[in-house]
Order: structure tokens, then sequence, then C-alpha cells
């Protein structure tokens, strides 16, 4: 995401120019000491040869006063020979030297020069500067005045003539060194070096800076839908791979009927209300969900769920809500619009980012399907939990099986023990996986339970079977739910098969399960009704296994009733279950419904419903379902 190497880069440039700046400092701080120490040197070497000459004369003179010191040097002879001893001084550095004396009114004159030129006489004034002239008299010690201008340091060295603890005259050479010169001439080349080192560097880091930044700004753009300022699906695929989905819900959300909205107010009006609706999106999520542009008018939102598994439901509801209680204002005009979200709770269990979304995707159909406006929610981990086997497949792995034509119907005989004939078979439905290995619906019906896939599926073994009994005489019995006989493409299928082909529709037989799903009776009743219409059967499956609304069944008029395994398999034993499944029997013939026991999977159990009135029988004992139509002979094998 973050572009590393240029802030590597950066850093490694800002460390580069500390490290810099601090050899610079110390080149600095080294020329400085270097400059000290030819100082002190000149100095102690002149400091030395001045206290030889003062000891000559203070004790070779007995001189005790500062007018002992004027005197001495007043004879031009003695004069001479000390300027002569004072000049050895003299170098091309030190080109003044001389003695001086403060006057009874404290004013500074010559009273000996041993300079080379601009020679003073002997007791000239000498104009004081600097008050290391003063200071020498009061603290007896040696003064060094400092002067310099670019190239050259002038230095002054005052020394005192003492005696008897009193300064009687002052020595007072003059340095002047341009040694600086030449040490700051030879370092330059350094100094230079160092100086466009920096610009290098503080270039570079510019340059990085301005990389650095021009990738923020372009990454904004490359990552932003620029008509509703969220991110896009460029930024989804940017972070895919580091997402770590276990702490996401992942949802799909899609404006319901939006292409009206354009049709109706133009695409204008559409751009703007899909540029609100995001808005409002945006306000509803918190600051730690994603929410990208998919598509058109579709959302995807990555919801986190770090801190309660179940916010999801709560922020999709919430932004459904918010949406459809806006009145969008446009030239004039109050628009609404809802919006239909399909939710992929555990969006980590599935093998990759894909997969979740195509389940979202699914969920988000089941929403519009079921009349828009809402929420629905996969759920995986509850699916796992309702499926008997661990091995349980997702949507995906049907779908998958439907795309590659894996999905197969097998056959369980139906038998008529009066007169040893088949008087149907049972279609049950399998996968054939990759593997070429046969899955049970039990490993995948569960999980399919209200999604679009069932209908396909549902639909997918209506096809199969229609086609495969089309031009035999056999009859066969079809499994289907109340929610498949009321989805339209279902009913299509049907109405589309058996309306032109009566010999088909009237051996085929729908069992429909009797369950508490069935929560519009009316509607069941009428769907039935279209079946009886078509001149095809109906039988109710797993009669006794939930409650039975016995009014219903007989309102229905279905042709069958086929008792519940539940109440078969132990009825050898159990003489509760004998007289429940008895009186069953006595119900449905006296409503013109013949019965049919399944799970007869001994001979215990055949023989004892042998006893009862029950018109046939289905169950391992008899034959076992397979993928063919197996004949009478093969029966009881
Ligand atoms: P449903 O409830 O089934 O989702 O119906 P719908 O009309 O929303 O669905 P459909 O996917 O058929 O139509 C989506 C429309 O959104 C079609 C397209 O013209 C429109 N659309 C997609 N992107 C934009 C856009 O950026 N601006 C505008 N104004 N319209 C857009
Ligand atoms: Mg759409
Ligand atoms: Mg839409």
């Amino acid at each position: 995401m973050v572009k590393k190497k240029e802030f590597i880069i950066f850093f490694l440039l800002f460390l580069l120019a500390i490290f810099i700046i601090y050899i610079y400092r110390d080149v600095t701080k080294a020329k400085n000491e270097i400059f000290d120490r030819i100082e002190n040197y000149q100095i102690e070497q002149i400091s030395s040869v001045l206290k030889n000459i003062e000891k000559d004369m203070v004790t070779s003179f007995d001189i005790k006063t500062p007018d002992d010191l004027i005197s001495l040097f007043s004879d031009i002879d003695t004069r001479k020979k000390y300027e002569h001893i004072i000049s050895l001084l003299l170098t091309s550095n030190v080109k003044y030297a001389y003695i001086l004396h403060k006057d009874e009114k404290d004013r500074f004159r010559f009273l000996l020069d041993a300079s080379q030129s601009d020679k003073a006489e002997f007791y000239q004034k000498f104009d004081v500067t600097s008050p290391e002239y003063e200071a020498i008299y009061k603290e007896k010690k040696p003064q060094l005045i400092k002067q310099h201008d670019v190239e050259n340091l002038y230095l002054t060295y005052l020394y005192p003539i003492l005696s008897n603890g009193n300064v009687v005259g002052i020595f007072s050479i003059d340095i002047t060194t341009n040694i600086q010169k030449i040490i700051l001439e030879s370092i330059k080349p350094l100094e230079t070096f160092f100086t466009v080192l920096i610009i290098f560097i503080l270039l570079l880091m510019g340059m990085t800076i301005t990389q650095i930044f021009h990738y923020f700004v372009t990454r904004k753009k490359i990552f932003t839908d620029p008509l509703t300022k969220t991110f896009n699906r460029n930024y989804l695929e940017e972070i895919a791979p580091m997402l770590n989905l276990k702490h996401y819900s992942l949802a799909m959300l899609d404006l319901d009927k939006f292409k009206a909205i354009n049709d109706s107010y133009g695409h204008k009006a559409g751009d703007y209300i899909l540029f609100r609706a995001s808005m409002i999106f945006k306000e509803s999520i918190r600051e730690n969900d994603i929410l990208i542009r998919y598509g058109g008018e579709e959302f995807i939102l990555l919801i986190n769920n770090r801190n309660n598994d179940n916010t999801n439901t709560d922020i999709c509801e919430r932004l459904r809500n918010n949406i459809s209680n806006e009145i969008f204002k446009y030239d004039g005009n109050d628009i609404k619009i809802k919006v239909s979200i399909g939710i992929h709770k555990h969006p980590a269990l599935e093998k990759n980012l894909q997969e979740a979304i195509k389940i979202a995707d699914e969920m988000l159909y089941i929403a519009k399907k079921s009349g828009r406006n809402r929420v629905i929610i996969y759920d995986e981990k509850e699916h796992t939990k309702t499926s008997s086997s661990a091995s349980s497949k997702d949507i995906s792995y049907v779908k998958e099986a439907l795309d590659e034509d894996r999905v197969i119907c097998h056959f369980q005989p139906i038998y008529n023990h009066k007169n040893g004939e088949i008087f149907k078979y049972e279609a049950l439905v399998r996968i054939v996986s990759k593997e070429n290995i046969i899955i049970s619906p039990m490993q995948f019906l569960p999980q399919l339970k209200h999604t679009n896939m069932h209908y396909k599926l549902t639909q997918r073994i209506l096809l199969i079977i229609f086609e495969k009994f089309k031009y035999n005489q056999k009859t066969v019995s079809i499994n289907i739910n109340f929610s498949d006989l009321i989805n339209p493409d279902i009913e299509e299928t049907i109405i589309k098969h058996l309306s032109e082909n009566h010999h088909l529709a009237s051996r085929i037989t729908f069992e429909i399960l009797e369950s508490d799903e069935i929560d519009n009776v009316e509607l069941f009743k009428q769907k039935i009704n279209l079946l009886h219409s078509l001149k095809a059967k109906v039988s109710i499956d797993d009669f006794g296994s939930g409650y039975s609304n016995f009014r219903t069944i007989i309102d229905v008029e279905a042709n069958f009733l086929k008792i519940d395994g539940s109440l078969i398999k132990n009825i050898d034993k159990n003489n509760k279950d004998f007289k429940v499944v008895k009186s069953i029997i006595h119900f449905a013939s006296q409503s013109n419904m013949q019965t049919i026991a399944e799970f007869v999977h001994s001979k215990e159990v055949y023989e004892k419903l042998l006893l009862l009135d029950i018109d046939y029988m289905q169950g391992f004992y008899i034959s076992e379902p397979k993928a063919f139509l197996v004949e009478k002979e093969e029966l009881f094998k």
C-alpha cells in the first residue's frame, strides 16, 4: 500500500545528511583548534626570549623604577644594543617589536623600537587603542590582543618588565600571521565538497519527498471513484492480499430500481442520487469499515466485526433505513430510493475474497427476489452446524457442480407389495464430485436453504427428470418444497414442460415436504391446485414428522401420504409407532389418499407393515437408490 522504497530512501538520505553535518562541524572545530595551537606555540617562543631579555636588563642595570628604564634607554648605545637583541625576534610574521612605558600623565611612550621600518623616536608618544595596555599594569601578567581581517590575524603580545613586583615597562610585539589563510585555503576544497554534498543530498531529499507526495496524490486518484468519492474496485484489488477477512463481514449493496430513476429524471439526477446515497452510506458506517463502489450502483461494504460479531446486521439495517428515510431533492423533484443488501457474515471461511463476494451477491439476489429494500444474511457457521456432515459443501460448490453439469439423480423404487410390481421411483439428487465421488444431499442441501442456488438446483432436477421420463412409461416422484413451489422461475418450468404433455404429467408426483414453512395456506393450496390441473400427482412427504395440519392436508387433496421414516424404522419393536401408523393409514384412506412407508430397512419392518393396510413401501430392504431404474427382479437383493 504505502510505497516503502521511497520512505526508506528518504530516511537513509536524512541519516546521511545528519552524519555529514556532524563531520562538517568536527572539521570546523579541528580548524579552530589548529589555529589556537599555532598561536600558542608562537607566543610561547617569543615569551621565553622576552623573559631572558627582561632578566638580563633588570639585573644588569639594576632597574627598580620606570625612570631607571628611561635613563637606561636614553643612552643611545645601550638602546641600540637592546634594539639589536630584540630585533632578533623579528621574522616575516613578527614585524614590530618595541618597549613602551607609561609616563606620570599615563601616556604611553616608546623607549625603544626594534622594528625594521617605521621606527619610532625615543620617547615618542604611543596611542593606546586597547584596554590590555592598562590591564597589564594591574594584572602584571602578559596580555594578548587579537584582531583579524579576512586573511590575516593580528596579534599584539604585551609582556611586562617587572621589578620588585612593579611594572616598569612593557615589551610589545606585533605578530601578523596569514597561517589561517593557508589553512583555510587548504581545507577549502574539503569544505566545498561538504557543501556540494549537502546540497546534493538536500536535492535528493526534495526529489524523494516530491515523489512520495506525487505517489499519494496519484494513489488517491487511482483508488477513488470520481463520482461518489468512495474507494473504487482498484482499491479492493490493492488491499485484497493484505485484508484479514476474519475481521470483516462482507456486504453487497445495490440500489433498488435505479434504472427507473435514470429513466424518469435523467442520468444527471441518477448521478446526483448515487453521490448522495454514497454519502449516506459513509455517514452510516464507522471509520474502520471500508466502502467500495464495486460498479454501477453496486457497493461492497467490509464491516469490521472485531469487537462484535453482530455489528454487520445493525450497520446494514441502519444504512438501509437511512436511505429509505431520505428524500432526495433534485431539480424540484422529491425522489426516494431504497437499497437491498446481501451479507456474508464470515467471508474468511471461503476460499478467497471472490468466493465470498459471490455468496454475498447471491444473498443480494435473494433480497431483490424477495421484494427488495431488505437485508439478507448468509451465516455459513450456522449452516455448517445444522449440516450432519462434517464435510459440508458451500453454495459455490453447488454452483460449480451446476455449471459443470455434475448434478445427477439417483432413483429408489417404491414397491407395491400387493402385486409385486414397482409402482414408481423417487428421484434423489446427487452431486458427482470432481474426483467422481457421489456427494449426498445432506452435504449440500441444508446450506442452500432459501438461497437462489436452491431454486437453481430444483430447476435443474426438474429438467433432468422431465427429460429422462419424457419417453418411457415409468412413474416418478420429485421432491419439492413450498418455497420452490412459489418460485416464479420454477413454476414457469413446470408449466412449460407439463401443460403440453399430459402423458408425462400424469406419471409425475410432486412430493411436498409437510412443514411449518407453509405459512400462507391459501397460496399453498393454489399451487397444489395448479399441479393437479396439470394432471400431476401430489404426495405429502415425511407425514407425521412435524406438526400436521390435517385440515390443510385434506384441503389440498393430495394423492399420497408418505409416512415419515421415524415412525417406520422401529415399527417392529415399538407398538406406539405401530398404532400411530395404523391411524395415519386410516385417516388417509378416509381422505382418498394412498399411503407409502419409507425407511423399510429390514425384513422385520417389512413384515410388520404387511399387517397394516399400507399401499406401498420404500427402503433399503427393498432396494437402495441407484443411478439407473432398477427392475423388479433386482429387488430384495
Ligand atoms: P434492481 O433493483 O434489480 O437493482 O434494479 P436496478 O434498476 O437498480 O438494476 P440494474 O442493474 O438493472 O440497473 C442499474 C442501472 O444503474 C443501470 C445503469 O444505467 C445505472 N447506472 C450505473 N452506473 C451509473 C452511474 O454512474 N450514474 C447513473 N446515473 N446511472 C448509473
Ligand atoms: Mg444493479
Ligand atoms: Mg440496482
